[in-house]
């Protein structure tokens, strides 16, 4: 089941968190993402916290002072950890409990606990006053293909006659990414190195890559897992399911073609892929999902197996992304970012609960913390393309930027943002914060 709407979505509430009810901010009274932050006192410990506004509620200082008192004892110690992983693990009732009473604390009015407010502001910190970490110990993680946009671009590049290969449509695809070189937005993306041929050479070089490129991207924390050999069914999908942070997948798509065939990308992406440090609920995208895309007349449906009337009915998530791009030149000139494009989570073929049942369906047990992303969520018109590779059509339509410069791939120096919003008339808008970083040269070689 999708998590079921609450009091802690009312648009009406508001936080005694001025910059809560401000116009733009992500971090509304009816999001209250989770993260992992250090600081602002150098020595401090790792502590979890729930963004509001422009502050971070700290949990243990919460715990510290008995505002989460009468919360189980499981979920006031996982509140109290360093990752977020024993959250996750706890399951949905956990967690709805959790953000009832924070949803209670940070309240203002008659239905929040205003006599607490003072001890709660004392476990307020300042956003821009610490680091923001990954907040996830990530044991596994899994990228798809769930964009048929995106599928069928890359497809059409490469073979204009028949750009979908035939188990598109029956079976969602996926390769196995690399878990340790996942990092926070903000950590420096290095221009890496591999081997490349150009077309028509004999033999590969080796140097840095060319065609270094984004890919918007959103990402699934799995929740509690499932017991190896035992498959998790569409009705119980979303019970495992924690929420929803941005990522890119970083690409080397000169390395990507020479090495993909016959295994999949390698170290194309395993050098790097940046994710968002809030991680919205679940039970906070509530008011924004609906139905699935709907398929092409003459599309297969979905196994048996990959269906519900649930997921026919609210599987997919109401979720505008954007990319935004900075040059070094435009952050000399002063210039903002520039939009390079945007899309909807809704584009997607697949839903997450497709994704984590079809993940979990030969037995593999995914376990708390593990990161399912979506795949590149390109959408069908052109300005919804969400990388480079799509966007510049292989680097063949190049991109101009304000200064005068033009970009086929990422130049040292830019600097990629990536941003979600929801909204829905009736309800409160909220968003993912940013997802950004900016390419460092290649490592020197002496
Ligand atoms: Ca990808």
């Amino acid at each position: 089941m999708t998590a079921p709407l609450n009091d802690t979505h009312d648009p009406s509430l508001r936080s005694w968190v001025e910059s809560a009810g401000a116009r733009g901010t992500d971090f509304p009274i009816q999001n209250l993402p989770f993260g992992v932050f250090k600081g602002p006192r150098s020595g401090d410990q790792e502590r979890i916290g729930v963004a509001i506004g422009d502050q971070i509620l700290d949990l243990t200082a919460c715990i510290r002072r008995q505002l989460l008192a009468g919360l189980p004892d499981d979920l006031a110690e996982a509140c109290q950890k360093r990752t977020l992983n024993r959250l996750m693990a706890l399951g949905p009732p956990a967690w709805s409990a959790l953000r009832w009473r924070i949803s209670e604390l940070l309240r203002d009015g008659e239905s929040g606990q205003a006599w607490l407010r003072p001890a709660a502001e004392a476990c307020l910190v300042p956003m821009p006053s610490v680091e923001l970490l990954l907040g996830v110990a990530i044991g596994d993680y899994t990228d798809f293909y769930a964009s048929i946009h995106h599928a069928a671009n890359v497809g059409r590049m490469m073979r204009p006659d028949n750009p979908l290969l035939p188990n598109y449509k029956y079976v969602p695809i996926a390769y196995h990414g690399r878990s340790s070189s996942i990092v926070v937005s903000g950590t420096p993306v290095r221009r890496p190195s591999g081997q490349t041929r150009t077309e028509g050479a004999d033999a590969p070089v080796v140097g840095p890559t060319a065609r270094l490129d984004y890919e918007l991207e959103a990402g699934f924390f799995v929740g509690p897992g499932n017991r190896l050999g035992e498959p998790v069914d569409m009705a119980r999908a979303e019970d495992h399911l924690f929420g929803v942070c941005l990522v890119n997948d970083w690409s080397a798509r000169d390395i990507q073609a020479w090495e993909y065939q016959p295994l999949g990308p390698f170290l194309s992406k395993s050098f790097l892929t940046s994710v968002s440090p809030w991680i919205v609920t679940m039970e906070a995208l509530a008011p924004y999902r609906v139905p699935p895309a709907p398929r092409p007349a003459g599309d297969p449906p979905p196994a048996p197996y990959l269906d519900s009337a649930e997921n026919r009915r609210a599987g997919a998530i109401d979720a505008a992304l954007e990319v935004a791009l900075v040059s070094a030149r435009m952050r000399q000139q002063g210039l903002a970012p520039i939009r390079l494009s945007r899309s909807n989570l809704q584009h997607l073929y697949w839903t997450p609960a497709q994704l984590l049942t079809h993940h979990a369906s030969n037995g593999c047990n995914l376990r708390p913390g593990d990161l399912l992303a979506s795949g590149t969520v390109s959408g069908p018109e052109k300005d919804q393309r969400a990388c480079l590779l799509e966007l510049t059509w292989r680097g063949t339509e190049r991109l101009e930027l304000p200064t005068g410069e033009t970009r086929a791939f990422l130049e040292d120096g830019d600097e990629v943002i990536l941003t979600a919003r929801c909204e829905r008339n009736g309800y409160a808008t909220i968003g993912f914060g940013e997802c950004r970083a900016t390419v460092a040269g290649a490592p020197s070689s002496d």
